[in-house]
């Protein structure tokens, strides 16, 4: 069965991600989508990120009607450790225990938009996360798919004639490598992201069908995203899918 790990922060989740995991599992025959909120994502360790279980309850909520999608707890705090102990949420790790429970007939796809995809030379083991299973790297408005060649690791990087001919052909297949796979979801425009709306919540603006209703719910009954102020002026009850 075709698997895909699909992993971010999802601070919220939001309609981008289950529109693309949607158009994934439909052109690369998907039996199911694992979403794995990050406890500690490595790229965001200065930022202030939502508490995992918060993000965890989002994701669950948002993925309730899609029967092939799972919400994932495989990079959820380890509730034995020393929480100040923390160790970042890398994707090789959580790839190589996944590869370790398949079996022979199970392929592993990892999905990942190319806002993401561009720095994933500046990843933890880049080069054996990449040799370890295909990746489906979705189109993200202001980011051009075209540079998918030239975002990989040095060493694994196609020649200049190569990544040419690939421009030219306009993504039109995988682009195959020796040890890699990588394939093009170009079908994807779906213009939202996280940050845009932790942004339109702290200025007490509307979700409008940004989140699924039940997190946008979920947001409103915990109070999450809002500056104090916010929260003093009752502006929780605009944030509704409505
Ligand atoms: P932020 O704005 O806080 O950076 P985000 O919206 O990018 O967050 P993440 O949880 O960081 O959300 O993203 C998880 C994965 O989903 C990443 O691979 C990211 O590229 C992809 N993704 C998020 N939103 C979209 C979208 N609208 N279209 C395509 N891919 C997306």
């Amino acid at each position: 069965m075709n698997i895909a790990l699909f992993g971010g922060t999802f601070d919220p989740i939001h309609r981008g991600h289950v529109v693309v995991a949607r158009a994934a599992a439909a052109k690369f025959k998907l039996k199911q989508v694992w979403f794995v909120p990050a406890d500690l994502p490595p790229h965001k360790l200065k930022t202030p990120v939502t508490s995992f279980y918060h993000r965890y309850a989002m994701v669950a909520l948002a993925l309730a009607g899609e029967k092939d999608f799972v919400p994932s707890l495989l990079e959820a705090p380890d509730p034995d450790a020393d929480s100040r102990k923390r160790k970042p949420s890398y994707s090789i790790e959580t790839v190589r225990r996944v590869k370790a429970s398949l079996g022979k007939s199970d392929h592993l796809y990892f999905l990942i938009g190319m806002d993401a995809f561009k720095d994933i030379a500046k990843w933890y083991k880049a080069g054996e996360l990449l040799a370890q299973c295909d990746f489906i790297v979705a189109a993200r408005p202001g980011y051009s798919l075209v540079d998918v060649a030239s975002s990989l690791p040095e060493k694994l990087r196609p020649a200049p004639a190569v990544t040419k001919l690939f421009r030219k052909e306009k993504l039109a297949g995988p682009l195959v490598l020796p040890g890699e796979t990588l394939h093009m979801l170009p079908e994807t425009h779906e213009n939202v992201s996280a940050s845009q709306i932790r942004a339109a919540l702290d200025r007490g603006a509307a979700l409008k069908r940004l989140v699924p209703d039940s997190v946008a719910e979920y947001i409103q009954k915990e109070q999450l995203y809002r500056s104090p102020k916010a929260r003093k002026g009752g502006i929780a009850s605009q944030s509704g899918g409505s």
